[in-house]
């Protein structure tokens, strides 16, 4: 079993202050994969010292050198990959293949982005024509506190740590203890790469230790957290003593809206989307909504793909869908879908269960609901499985009420092919995303939420500004 207990501190691999074992549970094995350590105040406070006295040299660094810095780690972690995408599969679960490409691959796309945004970034510029002595500085918020899930994992980690750097932040990065080994070798990228001592520093532990002494801590000036809305509303209430800056990427129930006018791909376009990563995406389009004339077509079509959608170990090669990532995950999807069930949705692909051939594993079968109504529990809550409940709906008002019918406000999804009407929809959705006909956003472009979902923008500028704070100066000598 591999052993991985230190923490990367100022640049170095150190032991924890007290021994405190946690092991990393394979979801397909249901066996231990790895042992690493969870942090204590001692360890959290030294990553935040080391952070706190790496700032000013780093605020003080010019952008080009940061930037030429991230530059160096893509290139690094591009080198890494096949050794991320074992990590993230042996511990999260999601299968070789969608490692390398979706998982891995998302690291490198976020990282190529921000050093394409940083390098148009306006760190500084003039408040106006109007006023030759005011200017406008962008600069680091502080020392950043990162705390990441386990569903994507290097997709939320570089989300997160380009933008810090890019910014001119320091941090601490709390991974997930689910889904930790893989921000380990991103810490090994980061000394490769050579950031200097206490840029960057990596603390495990879990939410109730490590994660709610970084929310509360007094010298982290900024917390960016992705996770649940649980989590993100225990993390608001410890940070407010410090009144820190609180960055939040949270869950979701995302509606899909099918009009009778949608293309032919519309609803398998769906369903897959649902599936992949096991449904355990936060943009997940997890409500299918259909115009009643076109609905009992939808719904024996998504019954047949999900019922085509295969499920295997993550450590194989293959389109199929793994396992979800733990025990206490697969319980609360099983006790969902009996909720289902048990207030009247009509189950048309999977239900309870590990699917046939598969008795050991966190596996779940494809499971697909028709005739939800907006007050069940599976219309409500985020499942986080892979698990897709479809709705009717008769005219486009009653689809938007539905669709805004939610604590949650993250993405929203519009099939049809009236230009006028998607584009009306777009802005009638309360989320912070809406995709239309299957069209994914482009490099650069936001990702956050609404409502409950959250207040961060992650990606591209729009990123790299959510970790800058604007400082006004007058009386600026002109150069
Ligand atoms: P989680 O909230 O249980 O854990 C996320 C991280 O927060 C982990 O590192 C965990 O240790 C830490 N944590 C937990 N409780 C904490 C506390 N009280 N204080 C500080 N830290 C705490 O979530 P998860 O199960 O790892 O991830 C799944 C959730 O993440 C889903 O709800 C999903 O929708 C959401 N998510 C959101 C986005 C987004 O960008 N909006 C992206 C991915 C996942």
């Amino acid at each position: 079993m591999l052993e991985k207990r230190e923490f990367y501190i100022n640049g170095e691999w150190v032991s924890p202050a007290k021994p405190n074992d946690y092991h990393v549970i394979d979801p397909t094995t249901e066996e231990p994969c790895a042992v690493i350590s969870l942090g204590d105040q001692a360890d959290t406070d030294a990553a935040v010292a080391a952070a706190k006295a790496a700032l000013p040299g780093w605020m003080a660094t010019p952008p080009a050198e940061r930037i030429a810095l991230l530059e160096k780690l893509l290139e690094v972690y591009q080198a890494r990959a096949e050794d991320l995408a074992k990590a993230m599969s042996t511990a999260m679960g999601a299968p070789m293949d969608l490692a390398r490409t979706s998982q891995v691959g998302a690291g490198s796309y976020h990282l190529s982005n921000f050093i394409k945004a940083a390098k148009e970034f306006k760190f500084e510029q003039p408040l106006g024509d109007h006023a030759p002595n005011d200017r406008i500085i962008r600069e680091a918020v502080g020392v950043a506190g990162l705390i990441t899930p386990w569903n994507w994992p290097m997709n939320q980690i570089t989300l997160k740590v380009g933008a810090a750097i890019v910014s001119g932040c320091t941090m601490v990065l709390k991974p997930s203890e689910e889904s930790p080994l893989d921000a380990m070798i991103f810490a090994e990228l980061i000394d490769e790469a050579g950031f200097p001592k206490g840029v960057f520093n990596l603390v495990n532990g879990d939410g109730v230790g490590v994660g709610s002494q970084m929310s509360s801590h007094k010298d982290i000036d900024m917390i960016s957290f992705t996770g649940s809305t649980r989590a993100g509303t225990l993390i608001s209430k410890a940070a407010a003593d410090t009144l820190k800056k609180v960055h939040l990427e949270l869950g979701g129930k995302g509606a899909n809206i099918i009009f009778n006018d949608a293309d032919d791909k519309a609803v398998k376009r769906g369903v897959l989307h649902m599936m992949n990563n096991t449904g355990q995406s936060c943009n997940a389009p997890s409500r299918m909504l259909v115009q009643s004339d076109v609905y009992d077509k939808a719904v024996e079509e998504a019954g047949a793909v999900a019922s085509q959608v295969t499920v295997g170990p993550a450590s194989e090669d293959g389109r199929h869908i793994g396992p979800v990532v733990n025990e206490s995950q697969f319980n609360k999807i099983q006790d969902l879908i009996q909720k289902g069930i048990d207030e009247g949705a009509r189950l048309v692909a999977g239900g309870t269960g590990r699917p046939d051939g598969l008795n050991r594993g966190f596996f779940v079968k494809p499971t697909v609901f028709a005739d939800v109504t907006p007050d069940m529990t599976i219309a409500r809550e985020e499942i986080f499985g892979p698990v897709l409940s479809i709705m009717k709906f008769d005219s486009e008002e009653q689809a938007v009420q539905i669709a805004n019918d939610t604590v949650y406000g993250l993405t929203n999804y519009v099939q049809s092919q009236d230009g006028e009407r998607r584009n009306r929809l777009a802005r009638q959705l309360r989320s912070g995303m809406v995709e239309m006909n299957g069209q994914s956003r482009a490099a650069g472009s936001p990702f956050g939420g609404m409502k409950q979902s959250g207040n961060g923008r992650e990606g591209g500028m729009y990123g790299i500004e959510d970790f800058t704070e604007i400082k006004a100066v007058s009386g600026w000598a002109a150069e």
